[in-house]
C-alpha cells in the first residue's frame, strides 16, 4: 500500500508541515508476544519534530531484549520498535522546516541538547533523549515521528553498491563502535583487539583499519573470522580453540612482533557475552584501554584491581554523539566500512517473523526491514 501525504499546506506553502495518513508499523503488545502490525495515527509532527519516510530499519540485539527477554522499554508497551533507521523526511514540524525532503540517517540516541549533561558535552547521557522503539514509536513502520535535530544527512547519490536501505545500520551498528574507537583515540600506533566480530565487532574492525591501526579479531565462529580476515583483521584467533592463557601470550607475542609503538592493548569488547567480557578484561596490559561496546545482563567475574597493576582504563558509551555522525557516514561511503557482508535485507511485512528468527540465530547477519513501498 502507499501512504498518502496530505498537503494540507496553506497556499502551497511547501514550508508548513504535513499529515502522514495511512502508516502502520509492527508494535509489541507483551513480552514474548509476536509483532503485531497495527495502523498508525495521523501522524503529524509537533513544531519541532518531522516525520521520516523509512526506507529501511535495522534489527538489533536491543530490540530482541525488550521483545523476547523482559528488558523494559522506557515509554509503555504496547510500542513500535526500531532504532536503526534511514529514510527521507516528508513533513517537518514549523521549526524545522529545514530538514524537509532530506534523505537521514536518525541517530539511535538523539540528546536534547539543554540540559546539564547536553551542556557539558556529555550529550549520550542526556536524562531526556529520544530514542525511537524506546521512548515512543520506532522504525520497523512506514513511517516514524521523530526530534527534528542532529539528524545525519544522507547525500542523493550513493557510491554504486551501497543502497540507502543497507546505511539503516549507520544508526547504531556502525557509530556505537565508532565512537568506542574515537574515545579511545585509536591510532596508527595502536593495536586493537575485538572480542566478538559479528555486525557490530565486524565494523569496529573496518573502521579501526581505517584509523591506521593494526587489528587482532577474536571470535569463536569460523564465517566471521574469515570475514573479518577480509575486512581489516591482520590476525584472528579462535577463542573456541584456545584457553585464556594462550590467547593472551599470542596476542602479546603478535604485539611485540608488530612493532607498534603504541602503549597498551586497545580492546573493545563487542560480542556482548559474558565470555567476551571476560577474555576482553583478561586481555589488558600495562597502559590497557578495555572499551565495553556489546551488552550483557549477565554478570562475570573479574579481578578488577587488574586496573590498578596495570595502570589501565575501562570504559564504556552509550551510543555515540549525532555530531559524530557524518564522520562515520564517510568511512561507509568512501568504501572503507563495507556494510553488504554484514546485512540482509527483508521485507517489512515479515518483521514478526525476523524478529523470531534473530532471536533464535537463525538469522546471522543484521537483519534490515524495509517497507513495500521501497
Ligand atoms: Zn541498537
Ligand atoms: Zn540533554
Amino acid at each position: 500500500m502507499s501512504c498518502a501525504t496530505n498537503t494540507t499546506v496553506n497556499g502551497g506553502d511547501k514550508q508548513s508541515s504535513g499529515a502522514i495518513h495511512g502508516a502502520y508499523g509492527f508494535r509489541l503488545t507483551g513480552v514474548g508476544q509476536r509483532l503485531e502490525r497495527q495502523e498508525l495515527p495521523t501522524l503529524e509532527p509537533g513544531p519541532d519534530e518531522v516525520v521520516v519516510e523509512v526506507a529501511g530499519c535495522g534489527v538489533c540485539h536491543t530490540d530482541i531484549g525488550y521483545a523476547f527477554d523482559g528488558v523494559p522499554t522506557r515509554h509503555p508497551l504496547p510500542l513500535v520498535l526500531g532504532h536503526e533507521i534511514v529514510g527521507r523526511v516528508v513533513a517537518a514540524g514549523e521549526r524545522v522546516t529545514h530538514w524537509l525532503r532530506q534523505t537521514v540517517i536518525v541517530p539511535a540516541v538523539i540528546p536534547c541538547g539543554e540540559c546539564p549533561a547536553c551542556k557539558a558535552g556529555r550529550v549520550t547521557i542526556c536524562r531526556k533523549q529520544f530514542m525511537p522503539g524506546n521512548d515512543g514509536d520506532g522504525g520497523f513502520a512506514t513511517h516514524v515521528v521523530v526530534p527534528g535535530r542532529g539528524l545525519c544527512r544522507v547525500p542523493d547519490k550513493l557510491p554504486d553498491g551501497i543502497t540507502l536501505a543497507t546505511l539503516s545500520v549507520v544508526a547504531d551498528a556502525v557509530t556505537t563502535p565508532y565512537e568506542a574507537i574515537r574515545r579511545a583515540q585509536l591510532g596508527p600506533d595502536d593495536i586493537a583487539v575485538f572480542t566478538g566480530v559479528g555486525g557490530i565487532g565486524g565494523f569496529g574492525v573496518q573502521i579501526a583499519a581505517a584509523f591506521g591501526a593494526v587489528v587482532v579479531a577474536i571470535d569463536i565462529d569460523h564465517q566471521r573470522l574469515d570475514l573479518a580476515a577480509q575486512h581489516g583483521a591482520s590476525l584472528t584467533l579462535d577463542a573456541s580453540q584456545m584457553n585464556e592463557k594462550d590467547l593472551k601470550s599470542t596476542v602479546r607475542s603478535f604485539a611485540k612482533r608488530s612493532g607498534k609503538r603504541g602503549i597498551g592493548l586497545k580492546i573493545f569488547e563487542t560480542s556482548g557475552t559474558a565470555a567476551g567480557q571476560t577474555t576482553a578484561f583478561s586481555l589488558i596490559d600495562h597502559g590497557g584501554y578495555l572499551a565495553v561496546v556489546g551488552y550483557s545482563p549477565r554478570p562475570v567475574e573479574i579481578r578488577l584491581s587488574n586496573l590498578m597493576a596495570f595502570d589501565a582504563t575501562a570504559r564504556g558509551n552509550w551510543g555515540c554523539p549525532p555530531e559524530q555522525y557524518p564522520a562515520a557516514l564517510a568511512l561507509v561511503l568512501e568504501g572503507k566500512v563495507a556494510l553488504r557482508p554484514y546485512v540482509e535485507e527483508h521485507s517489512l511485512d515479515e518483521a514478526p517473523e525476523v524478529l523470531e528468527a534473530v532471536h533464535k540465530s537463525a538469522i546471522r547477519r543484521r537483519a534490515i526491514l524495509i517497507p513495500s513501498t521501497h
